[in-house]
């Protein structure tokens, strides 16, 4: 089968409204085989629903959902071959780690030999060998939240549906956990898609991404994809950090704001908004490019970044700086930033 051209799952122009609310608004999106997918977006903006909807415990108003080119839309939750990974792990604990996972494969009463194989195979894909015994209130955050994953694998779901996995886990478990939860979801051969409104999680986990916002879908892509081309402004600030410099472009592609001329093919005249990456800001000689002063430095391990007032934005710009021996940046140095055109963004319209 050709990943590019089935998807295992298809999301098909999919509405939801709650009373006055829509919920999710008209989204279409193909998730592939073996895909670790995320939907990423602000609170509200509809991830919860659309995953509610996959796993069949609300119903669209409008659209189809196709599992393996059949649509599910009619079928009850558990009789749909997805399972959902609830946010609250919803372990049984009054049972042993193996009987909660092998509980659901005793529901669906297959032989004691093939449950005892399976549940020693996903004990050992999710590190959970050495805890068989224990009841849940003996574990850790992290192990508990491994146990609700080794859960739902152990059915072999053909989509695990994963809200907020991490949620309830401190930062440094959580950013632990992000590089387990994707060794585990290639091992198991299993697609994945996760809600989280965490982008860095996103970034760090996901093969491709959907961004929402207000139910609506504004780009699909791969992280890197979404990085380096965002296909707005919104999603320029939502994922990693972004200048923007507010501006105009005349004739001939010329973008000016105050003390900014830059050359810019393919742009079309009117107001326009220049978006540019800390990363992709070089600094030049005295003199050259758009004059600044250093406003504040922040270290951030290897790299320094300098907020840099100048006439172009009202807000300082970032320009991430490797750390060297040589650095002698100080707070109140001017300096003069070099914006290389082929780095920049440019969204066309006046900013909002
Ligand atoms: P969060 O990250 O805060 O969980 P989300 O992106 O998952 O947000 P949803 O929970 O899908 O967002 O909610 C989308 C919108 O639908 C919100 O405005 C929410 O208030 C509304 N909504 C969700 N469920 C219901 C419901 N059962 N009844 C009424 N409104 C609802």
């Amino acid at each position: 089968m050709n990943a590019e051209t089935s998807p295992i799952l298809r999301i098909e122009s999919v509405a939801k409204s709650f009373g006055p609310v829509t919920a999710v608004d008209g989204v279409s999106i193909d998730v592939r085989e073996n895909e670790f997918f995320a939907l990423l977006g602000p609170s509200g903006c509809g991830k919860t629903t659309l995953l509610r909807m996959l796993a069949g415990f609300e119903t669209p108003n409008a659209g189809r959902i196709l599992l393996d080119g059949r649509d599910i839309s009619p079928l009850p939750p558990e009789k749909r071959p997805l399972n959902l990974m609830f946010q609250s792990y919803a372990l049984f604990p009054h049972m042993s780690v193996r009987q909660n996972l092998a509980y659901g494969l005793e529901m669906e009463r297959l032989e004691k030999a093939e449950i005892r194989r399976r549940v020693d195979e996903t004990l050992s894909t999710t590190d959970l060998t050495q805890f068989a015994d224990r009841k849940p209130d003996q574990l850790s955050g992290g192990q508990k939240q491994r146990v609700a994953l080794a859960r739902a694998l152990v059915k072999r779901p053909k989509v695990l549906l994963l809200d907020e996995p991490l949620g309830a886990l401190d930062k440094k478990l959580r950013e632990k956990m992000q590089l387990e939860l994707k060794r585990m979801q290639h091992e198991a051969g299993i697609t994945f898609v996760i809600v989280t409104h965490d982008q860095e999680e996103a970034l760090v986990m996901a093969d491709r991404m959907a961004i929402l916002k207000d139910g609506r879908l504004l780009q699909v892509g791969t992280p890197e994809a979404i990085y380096e081309r965002p296909a707005d402004r919104f999603v320029a600030n939502f994922i990693g950090v972004m200048n923007f410099i507010d501006g105009r472009v005349g004739e001939g592609g010329l973008f000016e704001a105050e003390g900014l001329r830059l050359a810019l093919a393919d742009a079309g005249p009117g107001p326009a908004t220049l978006a540019i990456r800390p990363e992709n800001v070089a600094l030049g000689a005295l003199g050259e490019g758009l004059a600044g002063t250093i406003a504040d430095i922040a270290y951030h391990g290897l790299d320094r970044v300098l907020h840099v007032k100048t006439a172009a934005s009202p807000v300082p710009l970032q320009i991430r700086v490797p750390v060297s021996g040589t650095a002698t940046h100080q707070v109140g140095d001017a300096l003069s930033l070099r914006i290389d055109p082929a780095r920049c963004r440019l969204f066309a319209g006046a900013a909002a």
